[in-house]
């Protein structure tokens, strides 16, 4: 077997160069078209007590457990788009995904 290149093996090589560019260029094409992340901690609008008071349940944007989500709790108030929701007992924006001390399942 001879150790020259033909130019079927170059073709080839440039074939496939060309295609992981274009891979590439796609998938840094959709990560910019994906949506934000939503952040429901902005409590510029609170009291100082009510900051004390979101901050003594321990609200926070991510549940430590998955199946406690502030989602899945009965105080939840969802938003009507991809928003933010809201509670009826911790004040200021409230994430789908997140938890506080006050979690009350939806009943079932
Ligand atoms: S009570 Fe707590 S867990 Fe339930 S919706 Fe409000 S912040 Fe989320």
């Amino acid at each position: 077997m001879s150790n020259l290149v033909t130019r079927r093996d170059l073709l080839r090589k440039s074939l496939f160069s060309v295609a992981a560019v274009g891979a590439a260029g796609v998938l840094a094409a959709c990560k910019k078209d994906e949506p934000k992340a939503l952040v429901c901690t902005d409590t510029a609008g609170l009291t100082p007590q009510e900051i004390e008071a979101r901050n003594a349940l321990g609200y926070v944007d991510k549940a430590p457990d998955a199946t406690k989500k502030c989602s899945g709790c009965a105080l939840y108030n969802p938003p009507a788009a991809a928003s933010c929701g809201g509670c009826k007992v911790v004040k200021g924006p409230i994430h789908p995904e997140g938890w506080c001390k006050s979690f009350a399942p939806k009943p079932a």
